[in-house]
């Protein structure tokens, strides 16, 4: 049961953690996410090209470049995003810290804790 827990914590997608904030807890599963921002750049004439995110991979729209014909590209990694990029931008929901599971953790612990204490406490009388 607790393993099904665990599996449905990793297959959280976040969604109500709003795109426009740099980072927030996800309302569904407690975890601290950042919106992070990529943009991709032809790795011959630099400029900014459409691209999509497939699965875990970000890649341009089109094989060639439209400016340079080039194929060769890079990904950015943005600090901020510009309105200007917004167009181009790639984002990504980045799991920071898994909050709520690190609490629950912690009880079952302190509950153990506090179960072992009683039952010497028992033994004793
Ligand atoms: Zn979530
Ligand atoms: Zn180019």
């Amino acid at each position: 049961m607790l393993f099904d827990f665990l599996k449905q914590k990793h297959e959280c997608h976040h969604a109500k953690v709003p795109v426009d904030t740099e980072e927030a807890y996800c309302p569904d599963c407690g975890a601290l996410v950042k919106n992070k921002w990529y943009l991709v750049r032809c790795g011959c004439c630099n400029i900014k090209r459409a691209a999509r995110s497939e699965y875990n991979d970000i890649k341009p729209n089109t094989k060639y470049c439209p400016n340079c014909g080039a194929t060769e590209f890079y990904i950015q990694e943005l600090d901020n995003i510009n309105f200007t990029d917004v167009p181009y931008a790639i984002y990504k929901k980045v799991v920071i810290r898994q909050e709520k599971f690190t609490t629950s953790q912690i009880w079952i612990e302190k509950e153990e804790y506090l179960l072992q204490e009683k039952k010497l406490l028992e033994l004793r009388k």
